[in-house]
């Protein structure tokens, strides 16, 4: 992992200790998103409209637009909602 986190911070300028901390942060958050039962997301503001981000009020694990949609899509197929 040391030198993903080398490789990265040469890539993106960032000191090393910086995307050390993303890293934990993205790895906290799946692991919060992993563990939780049913999620409940609410979305988190203020946020660009283009790009909005919702936070589950259960875990407290984020995703974003994309990973939001496709939840609350399969939520709506599993209740035999609207096949859109
Ligand atoms: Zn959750």
């Amino acid at each position: 992992m040391a030198n993903g986190i080398e490789a990265l911070a040469n890539l993106t300028g960032l000191p090393e200790s910086e995307v050390q901390r993303i890293a934990d942060e993205v790895r906290a958050n799946l692991a919060r998103l992993n563990a939780c039962g049913a999620h409940t997301f609410v979305r988190i503001e203020p946020a660009p409209p283009t790009r909005p981000k919702y936070r589950c009020e259960a875990c407290g694990g984020a995703v974003d637009h994309h990973a939001y949609r496709w939840y609350a899509l399969g939520l709506e197929h599993a209740r035999g909602g609207a096949q859109s």
